[in-house]
């Protein structure tokens, strides 16, 4: 079987595939340093989390100063946290660079920050200001992020890019149009820059995932059904899970993030991860019974 071929290649293994081999077996992220936007909750936090678990050292960057300072002292002392405010390219600029002059190097970014946003459902209700104002976070906000990655990778040859994308970047009606065209470019900027960072060694993939109730959301849903009962909100999202037994969760998002950023995944690149228990790949269709045709 494929099994036993890989175990007895072991014994033959150069020390740079044996290296890949224990990244299978332990913490999957030992040594590596890495940069999280929008770490101070949700999705980010447990992500920055997840890695230092695995042996990372994680500066966690966000426009939140207080929160993300609470985040990186509850994380202890392999986690900084710097403010930055991702449509500032200054911002991101300095996060990069204060995470190498603290580390020596950065060796995963991940162009996580992002916002929802309520606007009229209608296209031609389209307000433009907001639409800016989302794209600015969501969109030229990763894109600042991967550039000055790139700026300090490509002269190492190495390094991981993740972003967050969406489901709601997959297929329409999951979201108002600002929000998911947002998330459809986000998938963009993986695949377009892929095509330039592969031969630089360095790897780019975004997650996908679908609805969680994080902050995020639950203040989006809390403007649309104001009074409603927190716990109701939390329900009425778990409750779009298609999957038996299982819900979306930020732990979900964040064991993608660590397969993506560590060696288990080193020949990946380009990639969408959809983490969504299977919510976009297919429609189900209720047959009536035959005695119920007329
Ligand atoms: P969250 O609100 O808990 O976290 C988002 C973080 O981004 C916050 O800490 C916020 O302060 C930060 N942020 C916002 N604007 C920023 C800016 N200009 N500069 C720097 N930081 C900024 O929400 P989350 O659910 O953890 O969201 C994380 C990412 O996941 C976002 O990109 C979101 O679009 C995406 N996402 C979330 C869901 C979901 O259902 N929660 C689903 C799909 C994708």
């Amino acid at each position: 079987s494929g099994f036993r071929k890989c175990s007895s290649l072991r014994v033959l293994l150069t020390p740079s595939y044996a290296r890949h081999f224990s990244a299978n077996t332990g913490s999957k992220l030992e040594g590596k340093v890495a940069l999280i936007t929008g770490a101070a909750s949700g999705i980010g936090k447990e992500t920055a989390t997840k890695f230092i678990n695995h042996g990372a050292k994680v500066v966690l960057a966000d426009i939140q100063s207080d929160q993300g300072h609470q985040t990186a002292r509850d994380l202890g002392p392999n986690a900084s946290f710097v403010q930055c405010d991702v449509t500032k390219e200054a911002d991101v600029s300095r996060a990069v660079d204060f995470a190498v002059s603290k580390h020596t190097r950065l060796d995963i970014m991940y162009n996580n920050a992002g916002v929802a946003c309520q606007t009229p459902p209608s296209i031609v209700d389209l307000d433009l200001a907001t639409f800016d104002r989302v794209m600015a976070i969501n969109v030229r906000g990763v894109m600042t992020g991967v550039k000055h990655a790139a700026r300090v990778m490509i002269p190492r040859g190495r390094g991981v890019i993740l972003c967050t994308a969406s489901v709601t970047g997959l297929i329409g009606g999951l979201a108002q149009h600002t929000y998911s065209v947002s998330k459809a470019s986000v998938i963009g900027i993986v695949k377009s820059v892929s095509s330039e960072l592969s031969k630089h060694g360095i790897r780019i993939n975004c997650v996908s995932p679908m609805a969680i109730p994080t902050p995020f959301v639950l203040d989006e849903l809390s403007k649309y059904y104001p009074g409603v009962d927190p716990e109701r909100l939390v329900q009425m999202v778990h409750d779009f899970s298609v999957l038996k037994g299982g819900v979306c969760e930020p732990c979900d998002i964040a064991n993608a993030a660590v397969f993506l950023a560590s060696d288990d995944a080193k020949f990946v690149s380009g990639h969408n991860l959809v983490v969504d228990g299977g919510f976009t790949s297919f429609k189900s269709i209720d047959l009536p019974p035959p005695d119920q045709l007329s």
